[in-house]
């Protein structure tokens, strides 16, 4: 079977500038592979060239093992799910009306995120954090996709959170669902993840199954690290 989503020697960035290079990356029904990496070394932008938003600069995307240049909404209709950086509700609408303008299964969102069903009536722009984004993640799985790109989903959350959103993109994929999912919690993430990508300066440095990646953290502290001036953020992408 073909991968639901495949970048062959993709070079993506932007005004023709590239700022990830030679990347080949492929996800298949049921796995969740992680793009890792610090600050600035082009996950964002992998994911919105793979979602359609941005254009490849060079390189080949294929949907279903078919090439595409089809923008997202395009590829929405064929099933992929993006939750992108910033959280994808609407805050002036209620939870309630939130699930119903993403066309979602409702009951399945509060079978998710049960927490939600006391907060249907309220705001979006109400909610905690945590509520929010697990009003996104639920806007995005509530949609039956065949694959969830996921950009930090846990950025400024607190940690029993971020088990509770990964846990649903794991349960997600252990019923069929293809996820790319990049974060910054990466003993959380080696934890959900089938297969990690690491970016440094928009390459590749490192790739493998999570298993085997668990053992050689340290070695991707390193590559966070060796980011000038990003110490403090190495420090807590780690913890
Ligand atoms: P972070 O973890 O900080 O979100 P990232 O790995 O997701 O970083 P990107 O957001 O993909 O990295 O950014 C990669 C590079 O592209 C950075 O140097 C950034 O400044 C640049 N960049 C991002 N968005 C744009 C844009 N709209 N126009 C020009 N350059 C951009």
């Amino acid at each position: 079977m073909a991968p639901l989503i495949e970048a062959r020697k993709l070079h993506a960035g932007y005004q023709g500038v590239p700022v990830v290079s030679d990347l080949d990356v492929k996800v298949n029904p049921g796995e969740i592979v992680a793009l890792l990496g610090p600050n600035g070394a082009g996950k964002t932008t992998t994911l919105l060239t793979l979602a359609g938003e941005l254009r490849p600069i060079a390189g080949e995307i294929l949907v279903d093992g078919v090439p595409t240049r089809a923008a997202l909404h395009k590829r929405a209709a064929r099933g992929l799910a993006l939750v992108p950086e910033e959280r994808s509700v609407f805050m002036g609408q209620t939870t309630a009306e939130n699930l119903k303008i993403g066309h979602c299964d409702v009951e399945k969102v509060l079978t998710l995120f049960p927490e939600l069903r006391p907060k249907l009536k309220t705001t979006a722009g109400l909610l905690s954090g945590g509520e929010q984004q697990m009003l996104s993640l639920g806007r995005a799985l509530g949609r039956n996709p065949r694959l969830l790109l996921a950009d930090e989903l846990s950025l400024g959350l607190a940690p029993l959170v971020v088990d509770r959103l990964l846990v649903a993109v794991r349960e997600a994929a252990d019923a069929g669902v293809g996820v790319l999912l990049v974060e910054q919690h990466v003993t959380k993430v080696l934890k959900v993840a089938d297969r990690v990508l690491l970016l440094r300066r928009g390459r590749v440095e490192l790739s493998g199954a999570a298993g085997e990646l668990r053992s050689r953290l340290a070695e991707i502290e390193d590559s966070y690290l060796a980011r000038p001036g990003a110490a403090g953020s190495a420090v807590a992408a780690v913890s």
